[in-house]
């Protein structure tokens, strides 16, 4: 088990869907605001749109690949363990 850190800036979500396709366990389209919603997630600040979901998980992959598929890169996933910023990759 990898303790991840999932933070999301969901005011840049352009509901592209991606996140959602890939890892439908942590992402969920909210079709009343366009915008996907970190399920169970926190939110972080008042002001701004984001959240914050700390998770204990085998399936860091699929969450990586998420996060990759983002286009618009408003998801960020960390190793609390490490600190290691593992998603998202470099920009091609
Ligand atoms: S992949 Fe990015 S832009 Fe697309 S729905 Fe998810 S957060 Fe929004």
């Amino acid at each position: 088990m990898v303790k991840l850190r999932i933070e999301y800036d969901r005011g840049g979500c352009i509901a592209a869907w991606a996140c959602v396709s890939i890892d439908s366990e942590n992402f969920a389209m909210n079709d009343n605001e366009a915008k996907a919603d970190l399920v169970e997630g926190t939110k972080l600040t008042v002001e701004g749109d984001k959240w914050v979901k700390e998770i204990e998980t085998d399936d860091i992959d699929r969450i990586i690949a998420g996060a990759n598929g983002c286009p618009v890169r408003v998801i960020k996933v960390i190793n609390m363990d490490t600190g290691e910023e593992l998603a998202p990759g470099k920009a091609e």
